[in-house]
């Protein structure tokens, strides 16, 4: 029997391709590796629902182990890859068995940053979140009135920020750059979310620069601001963001930038090894891009099993995601890089409104704020390459529908 295709790896890319190889019916044997205990499963609800207790860990996984049974599709957890021996098509586990592939996915995502050891970043009481695991350690230590820390003001952290005010903690962000968001939206989008922080009670510092953490009888206890001012603190939660898991795919050879370096199939410079996820960077419009959404993983896991199926495909989604804090719905469609003009649709209520990206006069996408109409129709426009004048869209009285029909 010929070598099964070996994915490494075992979150929202595996689960996408093991679901779409399986209705494909593609006879080759799969076998999934992952390094967790159990299978893929969903991460959002980490920083949501799951954080706070109104999900069950029953409900997290993208299909339940039975599904994986049932399909003939191996699985292995508890399984760390620590080699690929290319020349021999194998991969090696840090148990040291050796495991033949013929064809090799990397799905292996991307790591939670943390900071460094000597500002105090592996004190008790300072915590990342990525995995379940994550959330098993952390969720304990939000008790109501505990004064939880978060450093960066990027999703991860809104998100929990917005889970914790809701568990009855006193939150403080602390973020260096000048706005919140700033590497991801623009300057309205930021603006929305710092009022609606501020105004569930949570006290959000931009421009602020943590030099170290503080501890006190052997646990984290605050920290330490650029400007000498300190911080009172029983729990810190650093959300820096992630870095890419490339270390596997560059021992064994493989061009690495910011991510595995994938071709518009997801295919590696080796005609046999795919890479798809948060670990991967692909083209797109003439650059090169990483992106980090569920979107993305599981269109990429899904277009891996196509390709492998024999289908001509490539990679062209539309990107999409979404964030939840407190009863607000984020949801944002296309790519904002290479942005020149934003316009804001307000709506009578001043909750809902969206933020649309222009570069030039080609729309590239919009971050629709409570607002699901604004999401769907402006996802459909760009879908279909549509541009229609920012002060047209930014008219309240502009019929969106309209325009994806005009
Ligand atoms: C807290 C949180 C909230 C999020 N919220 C949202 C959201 O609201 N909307 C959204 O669109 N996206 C969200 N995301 C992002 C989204 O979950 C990720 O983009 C997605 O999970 C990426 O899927 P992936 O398959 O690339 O990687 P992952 O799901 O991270 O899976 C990779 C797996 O590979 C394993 N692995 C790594 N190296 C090895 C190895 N050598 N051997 C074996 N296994 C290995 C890892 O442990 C991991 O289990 C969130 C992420 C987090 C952490």
């Amino acid at each position: 029997m010929s070598a099964p295709i070996v994915v490494v790896g075992a979150g929202q890319a595996a689960a996408t391709f093991a679901v779409r190889h399986a209705a494909l019916g593609n006879p080759q044997p799969a076998l999934l590796l992952g390094d967790e205990s159990h299978p893929p499963y969903e991460r959002p609800p980490l920083s949501k629902k799951f954080l706070v207790g109104k999900l069950e860990r029953e409900r997290l996984p993208i299909r339940p182990q039975e599904w994986y049974d049932a399909q003939g599709i191996a699985t292995r957890w508890s399984t760390r890859v620590a080699r690929i021996e290319r020349d021999a098509r194998q991969v090696v586990t840090d148990g040291g068995e050796r495991i033949d592939y013929d064809k090799l996915l990397l799905c292996i995502g991307a790591s939670a940053r943390g900071l460094p050891r000597d500002i105090g970043g592996d004190l008790p009481g300072v915590f990342t979140l990525r995995t379940i695991a994550d959330v098993e350690r952390l969720a304990p230590e939000l008790k109501p009135g505990r004064r939880l820390l978060i450093v960066g003001g990027g999703y991860i952290g809104l998100e929990v920020a917005a889970s914790a005010r809701g568990l009855g903690l006193d939150v403080t962000i602390v973020e260096m750059a000048e706005r919140i968001l700033q590497r991801i939206a623009a300057a309205p989008t930021s603006d929305y979310f710092r009022e609606l922080h501020r105004a569930h009670g949570v006290d959000l510092r931009e421009s602020a620069r943590m030099t170290r953490l503080l501890e006190a009888g052997g646990r984290v206890a605050g920290a330490e601001l650029e400007g000498g001012e300190t911080l009172l603190a029983d729990v810190v939660l650093v959300g820096i963001g992630a870095s890419p898991n490339t270390a596997l795919a560059e021992a064994a050879g493989l061009a690495c930038d910011n991510g595995i370096v994938v071709d518009e199939c997801c295919r590696t410079a080796d005609p046999d090894i795919f890479a798809a996820g948060d670990c991967c960077n692909f083209p797109r419009d003439g650059a090169r891009v990483r992106l980090e959404s569920v979107q993305n993983a599981a269109d990429q896991g899904d277009l891996i099993a196509r390709v492998l199926a024999g289908e001509d495909t490539r990679y062209d989604a539309v990107p999409w995601f979404w964030s939840d804090q407190y009863d607000c719905m984020l949801q944002i469609a296309g790519l904002n890089l290479g942005h020149t003009d934003t316009v804001v649709r307000r709506d009578s209520d001043p909750g809902v409104r969206s933020v649309w990206y222009y570069a030039g006069d080609r729309l590239l996408a919009v971050d629709a704020i409570n607002d699901t109409r604004a999401y769907v129709f402006g996802r459909k426009l760009i879908e279909l390459g549509k541009h229609p004048p920012p002060e047209i869209v930014a008219a309240p009285t502009t019929d969106l529908k309209a325009l994806v029909k005009g």
